[in-house]
């Protein structure tokens, strides 16, 4: 799935695993794409390194 911004009185992005719907959000601090998705990939995270998907959680990868 694409990550998309959220509103959390700073804007942060969202991964969703396009399989099951889990979420890995950026916290409080405001990441950049690729700093969100290195952390998705040290948790097993794989798929694009883009912020348009596909990607899929440790679980489902
Ligand atoms: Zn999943």
């Amino acid at each position: 799935m694409t990550a998309i911004p959220v509103e959390h009185g700073v804007v942060a992005l969202l991964l969703i695993c396009d399989d099951c719907g889990r979420g890995l959000d950026g916290g409080a601090v405001r990441e950049e794409w690729i700093v969100l998705w290195h952390r998705a990939v040290v948790e097993g995270w794989t798929g694009r390194d883009r912020a348009i998907g596909p990607h899929r959680c440790r679980s489902c990868a």
